[in-house]
């Protein structure tokens, strides 16, 4: 018999009575592993490691030496949930010696952290006196021994640090990254990282194989059907979903977890092993895109684990308990996962870890889900059945809100509600300003589901469709025929209303397989988006093709962006024509235009007006060049301003020129979701505007209540007086707010 089985087998006599002391367990693992000293650290309140059993190190030690979590290696581990193993011990730096155990004749060690339901529990640690690294076998064996060791610590009281300390009930305020808008007030619900298994080991690995294999036919189908039953409408879900299935399927992790059973553990505990080794791999890897697909693979491991409870008969606790409109807790979540807990009536979401490119943000999206993301620690600091007040529209999350600021959250939430009520009815009205002038909204979008928002705002088109999101969720670029596929569903939901199709505005080195192999110190001025389509013209023709081939006769109209130079934008235009003679039917009509947002492009303008159909001024990027100033960093944002002197006389400029010449000039850029910018580039004589389809009713609301006509004096006197002082915002605020609009 090999070691881990021989181990598994004595281990499983040694349990058959029920739970066996720490002691002996700890004996047992280092004579079979051939390791003079055996050792497990306990958490204790108030971060606190101390060595609760040992086999070889000094008796006497044992509830004296104590670390703190992050000190010494054990603390080290603790902190980081990650392995050591180390044949020079004393030498690595964070080695802390405690003279009292009599440690010092050991040379090599391996050191595990001992979790349970996502919680650092305590740390196992094996020494031997040769310096050697342990084998793979060692680390394997030592992690199931870890699983088992979890059972022991929870039984005999070690609490995790993190939950302890004080003033866990108080009233904690997070910033986070709105993942989908909205706001919800609810108990809170966490999901964990699954139940610890009940069973760790078996003798039967046949019958535990039989049981993987009928719970992932039972996780598959499950799948299946939620595909085909519960998904939102739009392309997005079931892409993301398929996805999910897929790796659902996926060989791998399945082949590691019948190898963990063939070692002698139940399938709940293999699946759990492999899950928490997925988070582990999650924890260091920075890629976003990596990270989403171990998210997945976790959801898929997660179900298998319901339905390996479900055999038992065993009901899902936190199903049972948990009450329609609570806001669900989780660090990771998958698509599939949010599916369920939204038919469950969950009023809201926060996922420690989700980015809003995440598939679980796209799903919140569009279930109309409120959802938030980036906010690490709230779950620690979290308690379930704590009132959670979720602000998804000003990006904050509230643990156990005062009781003022619950009323006060009741009260936005009916006024939002309210809002929107008052906006839907706008969306028939025509758009015309209280003067007279009228004024054309549309929408930025970038994924097919967010079409449908035509309908629900009545917006006239879509100003910018950004085709980067789709691959971004997607992780790479599709080929001709599936661009086709999408741009043609985009345009068959826009049915008939204009489209604008931006062509990749990837930026710095994401996705892309020719990635400068350096990593770039300013990636937004670097080898992105068009520069990357000219440096690489198969990328962009393809893309072209596509966008010709989906328009399939109907009429086209593409944007070109970060366009720096006359000469760019002609090379670009070369290939859209090149691609256009080759594909049949023709569009009925071939729109050419170009972004505005690099400031080179404004000393080029007349040739330029002569050559595009259309300019659509990016104001995000030309904001962010014309005053130097990171559009992505938060310390930046009081260093730049739209309604600012030097920004409004470019402005002028552009619409002069772009009047001179009867080309139809918009802007696209964040600027004109905001109301107040909105009635300032109208008053310029921008009155086309595309923004996030969330704004398109409030901008609507004021700029159909505003009298452009009175406004633009006082403009223009604010400009003739500006006293050195860039921006005029509180001037031009001042005076909306005098005329009662509501910005
Ligand atoms: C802009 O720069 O204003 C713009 C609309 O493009 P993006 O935000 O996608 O860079
Ligand atoms: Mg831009």
């Amino acid at each position: 018999m090999t070691t881990p089985l021989r181990l598994m087998s004595k281990l499983r006599q040694m349990m058959s009575g029920g739970l066996a002391p720490l002691g002996e367990v700890i004996g047992l693992v280092a004579a079979e592993i051939g390791a003079e000293v055996c050792s497990i650290y306990a958490m204790r309140p108030g971060d606190m490691l101390e060595l609760r059993a040992t086999h070889g190190l000094n008796p006497e030690a044992v509830g004296q030496t104590r670390l703190r979590v992050g000190q010494g290696i054990v603390g080290l581990v603790a902190a980081s949930g990650m392995l050591l193993n180390l044949a020079d011990a004393q030498n690595h730096p964070a080695f802390a010696y405690r003279p009292e155990t009599g440690e010092d004749r050991y040379a090599s060690l391996l050191a595990l952290p001992v979790r349970r339901a996502g919680h650092t529990l305590g740390v196992l640690v094996v020494q031997c006196e040769a310096p050697r690294r342990f084998g793979a076998d060692d680390v394997e064996v030592l992690e199931t021994v870890a699983m088992l060791l979890a059972e022991l610590l929870a039984a005999t009281g070690a609490v995790d640090g993190a939950e302890e300390g004080f003033g866990a009930a108080l009233p904690r305020q997070f910033d986070a990254v709105a993942l989908a808008p909205g706001i919800a007030i609810g108990p809170l619900i966490v999901l964990g990282t699954g139940r610890p298994p009940r069973h760790v080991l078996s003798d039967d690995a046949a019958a535990e194989g039989e049981r993987l294999r009928l719970a992932v036919a039972e996780m598959r189908a499950g799948l299946d059907e939620l595909i085909a039953s519960r998904l939102p409408e739009g392309r997005e879900p079931r892409e993301v979903l398929e996805a999910t299935r897929l790796i659902a399927a996926d060989e791998g992790w399945l082949r590691r977890v019948a190898e963990a059973i063939e070692g002698g553990l139940t399938a709940e505990a293999a699946v759990h092993r492999v899950a928490s080794e997925l988070r582990e791999r999650m924890r260091r890897i920075a890629d976003p895109y990596l990270r989403e697909r171990l998210a997945d693979m976790e959801d898929a491991a997660l179900r298998v684990l319901v339905c390996l409870e479900g055999q038992d008969g065993e009901v899902d606790e936190l199903v049972e308990r948990s009450p329609a409109g609570a806001i669900l807790f989780a660090r990771r979540l998958g698509p599939a996962q949010l599916l369920d807990w939204h038919a469950r009536g969950i009023a809201g979401v926060v996922v420690e870890e989700g980015s809003a490119s995440g598939h679980a943000a796209i799903m919140a999206r569009a279930l109309g889900l409120p959802a938030l993301g980036g906010v690490r620690g709230a779950i620690d600091a979290a308690e379930a059945g704590d009132e959670v007040v979720l602000d998804a529209d000003d990006a904050t999350l509230i643990l156990r809100p005062e009781q003022e600021v619950h009323v006060a959250y009741l009260r936005a939430i009916a006024d939002r509600d309210n809002r929107i009520a008052g906006f839907l009815a706008l969306r028939g009205r025509p758009s015309v300003s209280a003067d007279g002038t009228p004024f054309r909204l549309l929408i930025n979008a970038g994924l097919t589901l967010e079409v449908d928002q035509l309908d629900k705002t009545g917006a006239a088109g879509i100003g910018l469709f950004r085709t980067e999101i789709a691959m971004m969720a997607r992780g790479s670029i599709p080929d001709v025929a599936e661009q086709q596929a999408i741009y043609g569903r985009v345009m068959d939901a826009a049915d008939g209303r204009p489209v604008r199709f931006r062509t990749l505005d990837l930026g710095g080195d994401k996705l892309l397989p020719d990635a400068p192999s350096q990593p770039e110190e300013n990636p937004a001025m670097g080898w992105r988006s068009l520069r990357v389509g000219l440096d690489r013209p198969a990328i962009l023709r393809r893309q072209l093709r596509a966008m010709l081939l989906a328009a399939n006769g109907r009429p086209l109209s593409v944007m070109f962006p970060m366009v720096a130079t006359l000469a760019e934008f002609r090379q670009a235009r070369g290939l859209l024509y090149a691609e256009a003679a080759r594909i049949r039917p023709a569009p009925a009509s071939l729109q050419i235009g170009t972004m505005l947002e690099v400031p080179a492009l404004l000393w080029a303008l007349p040739e330029l007006m002569r050559e595009a159909h259309f300019v659509s001024i990016g104001s995000n990027d030309l904001l962010q060049f014309l005053f130097a100033a990171d559009r992505g960093a938060p310390g930046m944002a009081g260093r730049y301003d739209l309604i600012s002197a030097p920004m409004l006389s470019m402005l002028d400029h552009v619409v002069r020129e772009a009047a001179a010449a009867g080309v139809p000039l918009s802007l696209c850029g964040e600027a004109a979701s905001r109301p107040l910018e909105a009635m300032v580039l109208a008053s310029l004589g921008i009155t086309e505007l595309s923004m996030s389809a969330s704004s398109v009713l409030p901008v609507k609301s004021v700029l159909g209540a505003v009298d452009l006509a009175a406004f633009r004096p006082v403009l223009d006197r604010l400009r003739a007086n500006t006293s050195g002082h860039a921006s005029l915002r509180e001037p031009v605020l001042a005076w909306a707010r005098e005329q009662g609009l509501a910005v």
